[in-house]
């Protein structure tokens, strides 16, 4: 027997009006909705270490209740599905209500242990923040989001977390590449997990429309709930209080973006609405994964044009949306010293962080201001070169500093041209890094400890946009192995899987500009 919570719905004010038709909810922070059945619900993929989590029994997973519950064809007692009700500012222009359109949340499970987990459905219908769209989710979509969260997590990196994904037997029509040509694809869904979805967008709503009541419960939930050390604290008073709450949420941010930058992960779309209040990677959409450095790529085809998402961008792209959030959080803090501080805690932990994480990644104790045009350089090099970021840092750690040589790092490139255009400039960086890495001495030089440190932040195995599509081509064929192969593989990513070596290597040439490996649409 699972034990649900619905402290979201118990706490919070509610729509009054149930069930999914479109409507602009006012003074409410979610309505009630339930999940819309599917016709042949089929389970896909699992993702064990999230079944542990929840303590969930493994064999009921092989149930066809579970197969029903996550396809939102059932609900368990004591689960209380509802929508969010959120804003946010899409591209850098505030877009109004927007709300779940597509997730419905089925309720908190609460493990032995006490944590809580809230359950959603990607996927699951429409609700009342659908719009337009008919609330359903494609497989490919879903493959790349149940894929990708799990991946992150197993990197170490703050996120949601998927637990199952289902085939719903029902078609979608999607028209993928928005050229008028829709057609319909395998619907999916996604059990996606996380403490909590809050994101900065649904106190951006109450906020815009001068809600203050709600947007105060709302602040006073998320911090009793999911921030207890900052209730415990003896702070002078509530606007105090929202003050470190906003200081939180900016340094769990500044982490989170520091490690996107650190694995070479390019969120797409990160819109304040995307944007989680516990600093998760929230919304796996036209996400990628970075081939060759390049901090000009974005993966976007909507962001094409002004590339405001770009992999170089993501940090100043953050700070953007947390001063959003303060924008938003002004109100209750009252005054704007503490959300500027917030801000500057967020420049901070972002510089260090970033900091440490390329020195671990070089194999460096630490970096100084002095190594500024070291890493300059380095960045061009990657550029002029053409290099993919992944290898290169793992190459990088079996450079012999004896007697370094690029001959390493062959496996890097993409261009032959480039290759020999950049080499007496990377021959050159590298003369300088490895004076550079002999200046601290042992144990920077000792070889094997060395590779151990860089190896333990720099992941040999990414889930690379062509190895998605790859797993999402066979998937869509009927063949889910690939899902799970991929899975298997991206749970240790910095470990050398003998056997495995396909999925570490460079992006293959027929995906370089396929649509779905090198640039993806929002149509999902
Ligand atoms: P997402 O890509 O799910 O982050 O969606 C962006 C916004 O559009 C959110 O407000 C979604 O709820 C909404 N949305 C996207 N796709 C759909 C869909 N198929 N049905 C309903 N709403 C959607
Ligand atoms: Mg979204």
């Amino acid at each position: 027997m699972l034990t649900f919570d619905d402290s979201f719905v118990r706490e919070l004010p509610g729509d009054p009006l149930q069930g999914p038709e479109r409507r602009q909810v006012h003074g409410a922070l979610f309505s009630r909705v339930s999940p819309t059945p599917v016709s042949a619900p089929h389970l896909i993929a699992v993702a064990d270490e999230v079944v542990e989590a929840l303590g969930l029994d493994p064999a009921w997973v092989k149930t066809p209740e579970f197969t029903a519950v996550f396809a939102g064809n059932a609900l368990l007692p004591g689960m209380q599905p509802y929508s969010a009700n959120y804003g946010g500012h899409q591209f850098g222009n505030w877009a109004g209500q927007l709300g779940d359109g597509r997730a419905i949340t089925l309720g908190e499970l609460i493990t032995p242990s006490g944590a809580r987990h809230e359950l959603q459905l990607k996927g699951a219908g429409p609700t009342p923040y659908s719009r337009t769209a008919d609330g359903r989710a494609v497989l490919r979509s879903s493959i790349r989001e149940f894929l990708c969260s799990e991946a992150m997590h197993h990197l170490g990196v703050p996120t949601t977390r998927a637990l199952c994904l289902v085939g719903t037997g029902d078609a979608v029509v999607r028209d993928m590449f928005y050229d008028g040509r829709p057609a319909a694809e395998p619907g999916a869904i996604v059990c996606r997990v996380a403490p909590s979805f809050i994101r900065f967008g649904n106190f951006e709503l109450p906020a815009s429309r001068g809600e203050l009541p709600v947007l105060k419960l709302l602040a006073d939930y998320t911090l009793r709930h999911f921030f207890p050390g900052l209730v415990a604290e003896a702070l002078a008073d509530d606007r105090a209080r929202y003050g470190a709450l906003f200081h939180e949420v900016c340094v769990r941010t500044a982490t989170t973006v520091a490690h996107w930058q650190r694995v070479g992960f390019v969120h797409g779309v990160m819109n304040t609405d995307n944007m989680s209040i516990l600093g998760l990677t929230l919304d796996y959409g036209p996400y990628g994964w970075v081939d060759n450095f390049d901090p000009g790529w974005t993966p976007n085809t909507t962001d094409a044009q002004g590339r405001r998402y770009r992999f170089g961008h993501q940090p100043q792209v953050a700070y953007w949306n947390l001063t959003r959030l303060a924008g938003a959080l002004l109100p209750l803090v009252g005054h704007e010293d503490p959300l500027h501080e917030g801000l500057e805690a967020f420049v901070r932990t972002f510089e260090q962080d970033d900091r440490a994480f390329t020195a671990a990644k070089l194999g460096l104790a630490k970096l100084g201001a002095d190594d500024e045009p070291l890493l300059t350089e380095l960045r061009a090099v990657l550029v002029e070169g053409e290099m993919d970021m992944t290898i290169f840092y793992r190459r990088l750690a079996e450079l012999d500093l004896a007697a370094p040589s690029p001959t390493v790092l062959a496996d890097c490139f993409y261009d032959d041209a480039k290759r020999v255009a950049v080499e007496p400039r990377l021959n050159q960086w590298l003369a300088g890094y490895v004076a550079r890495a002999h200046s601290e001495g042992a144990p920077t030089t000792d070889p094997v400890a060395r590779a151990a440190r860089m190896n333990a932040v720099n992941p040999l195995y990414v889930c690379r946009n062509y190895l998605a599509v790859e797993a999402i081509e066979r998937a869509t064929a009927g063949d889910y192995s690939g899902v799970t192969g991929l899975l298997d593989v991206l749970r240790r990513p910095y470990m050398p899987q003998p056997g495995r070596e396909a999925y570490a290597a460079r992006r293959p040439e027929w995906a370089r500009n396929r649509p779905g490996a090198s640039m993806l649409s929002c149509s999902s």
